[in-house]
C-alpha cells in the first residue's frame, strides 16, 4: 500500500506524521488519558515517575515527555478545556437570550485567561524499555532489554534509582506497557504470547509501583481473558478495559487500565517465578511455604499446596466469583474512526514517517538483497532447477 493510500485508509497514521508522533499508538495513550486522567493534571505531583515498557519506536514516551517534562497537555486536559468551552458557549448564549449583560467578547476573554500555561513537573523520571533499540528522546532513560528476562528487573531498578540504596528507593506512579509480539497469525498462540508479555509487565510493575499507582497494558481479548481481569482486580481497586477510538474496532486489542494499586504484604514476585505459573510446594522450602501470604496458597484436592497468583478464586472462575471488567470506549466521539477511510484534503502531501525503525527485523534481508542481489542471493541454475545461493 502506498503512503498516500495509507494516509487515506488510516487517519491516525496520517495524523501521527502531521503531529510529529513516532507511531499512531500515541493517540491510544492520549485517548486513554482523556478518559482516565492517567497523568493527574489536577495533582501533577502524583504523576512524575513513569516506566514505559515495550516502548519502541517511542510514541508513548513522546507523550510522557511532552506532558511531564515540557508541561504540555493532551488527553484529559484537552478534553476538559473543550468541555469548558462548550459550557461557556452555552452560558453566553443563555445570557444573551435572557438579555443579560455578558457579551460574547467577555466570554472569550474568560476563556483566554483559562488557557493553561505549560506546566513542566519537577523531579520527572521516565524509563523506557524495549527489545529493540530506540532513537534517543529528550529526558527519557532508555534500556534495551527483554521484559520477560529476570535480569531486566535489576536493570530497571538501577535506571530508576542509580545512586540510592534500596532503602531509599523511590517508587513510581505509573507503569504503561504496549507490548505486542510479532504476530504469527495463529490466533491462540498470539493471544498466549501477548498474555505472557502482560504478566511480565505486571511483575515489573509490582516491583516498582507505589500504593495507589496505576498500570496500563495492552491486552488481546481472547477467550480466557476474564481470568486476567480477575487477577488484576486482586491487586488494583479499579480495573477497566479501555478501547480507544484510534484502535481498530476489528482488532482484538484493548487496554487494561488498573488504578489504585494495593500491594499484597509479603509478596515480591520476580520474573524467574512468573505470577501466572503455579509452583508446586515440592519445589519450595518449608520456610518459603510458611512465609507465603494466605492469598497465595492454593490447596489442591489431594492435599498438596501450590504457590499461585493471589487467591484461588482468581484461578477457578465459577459463576459466583467470576468478575467481568467494565468496558469503556474512549476518545472523543468526533475523533477519527480508526476503521474508516477518509477523503484527503486538496493538495495533500504525504509525509514520511517521523522515525523510521532503527533496527527493523527486515533490515538484514534488504541489506543482503542489495549486496547479493536476487531474493537473498543470486539464483543458480542447478540441474535445470533454480535454487538460492
Ligand atoms: N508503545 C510503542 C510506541 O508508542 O511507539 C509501540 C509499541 S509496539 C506496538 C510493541 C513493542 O513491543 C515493540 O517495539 C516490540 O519490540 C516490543 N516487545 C515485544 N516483546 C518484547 C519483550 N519481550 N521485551 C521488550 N519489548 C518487547
Amino acid at each position: 500500500m502506498g503512503k498516500s493510500s495509507k494516509d487515506k485508509r488510516d487517519a491516525y497514521y496520517r495524523l501521527a506524521k502531521e503531529q510529529n508522533w513516532r507511531a499512531r499508538s500515541a493517540f491510544k495513550l492520549i485517548q486513554i488519558d482523556e478518559q482516565f486522567d492517567l497523568f493527574s493534571y489536577q495533582e501533577p505531583h502524583k504523576c512524575t515517575r513513569v516506566v514505559d515498557l515495550c516502548a519502541a519506536p517511542g510514541s508513548w514516551s513522546q507523550v510522557l515527555s511532552r506532558v511531564l517534562i515540557k508541561g504540555e497537555s493532551f488527553g484529559r486536559r484537552a478534553w476538559m478545556e473543550k468541555m469548558q468551552k462548550l459550557a461557556d458557549e452555552v452560558r453566553i448564549a443563555d445570557q444573551i437570550d435572557e438579555g443579560g449583560e455578558t457579551s460574547e467578547e467577555m466570554g472569550r476573554l474568560n476563556l483566554q485567561e483559562e488557557k493553561p500555561q505549560l506546566q513542566p513537573r519537577p523531579n520527572v523520571k521516565i524509563v523506557a524499555i524495549d527489545l529493540q533499540p530506540m532513537a534517543p528522546l529528550e529526558g527519557i532513560i532508555q534500556l534495551q532489554a527483554d521484559i520477560t528476562h529476570p535480569s531486566t528487573v535489576g536493570r530497571m531498578l538501577s535506571a530508576l534509582n542509580p545512586t540510592k540504596s534500596e532503602a531509599d528507593f523511590e517508587l513510581v506512579d505509573l507503569v504503561i506497557s504496549d507490548g505486542a509480539p510479532d504476530v504469527t497469525g495463529l490466533h491462540d498462540l498470539d493471544i498466549h504470547i501477548q498474555s505472557q508479555l502482560l504478566y511480565s509487565a505486571l511483575t515489573l510493575a509490582i516491583r516498582v509501583l507505589r500504593p495507589g499507582g496505576k498500570f496500563v497494558a495492552k491486552i488481546f481479548r481472547g477467550k480466557d481473558v476474564d481470568l486476567i481481569y480477575a487477577q488484576l482486580k486482586l491487586l488494583f481497586r479499579r480495573v477497566h478495559i479501555a478501547k480507544p477510538r484510534s484502535s481498530r474496532a476489528s482488532s482484538i486489542e484493548a487496554f487494561v487500565v488498573c488504578e489504585d494499586y494495593t500491594p499484597i504484604e509479603g509478596w515480591t514476585p520476580d520474573l524467574g517465578r512468573p505470577v501466572n505459573v503455579p509452583r508446586p510446594a515440592s519445589a519450595m522450602t518449608e520456610e518459603e511455604i510458611e512465609a507465603l501470604p494466605e492469598q497465595m496458597r492454593v490447596v489442591r484436592e489431594d492435599g498438596t499446596v501450590e504457590l499461585s497468583f493471589p487467591r484461588r478464586e482468581a484461578r477457578t472462575l465459577h459463576k459466583d466469583n467470576r468478575w467481568i471488567a467494565p468496558f469503556l470506549a474512549c476518545g472523543d466521539l468526533d475523533a477519527y474512526d480508526a476503521d474508516a477511510t477518509y477523503r484527503l484534503p486538496e493538495g495533500h502531501v504525504s509525509l514520511d514517517p517521523v522515525q523510521p525503525p532503527t533496527a527493523p527485523p527486515y533490515k538484514e534481508a534488504i541489506e543482503r538483497r542489495r549486496t547479493e542481489g536476487g531474493m537473498y542471493g543470486k539464483t543458480k541454475n542447478v540441474g535445470g532447477h533454480s535454487s538460492q545461493a
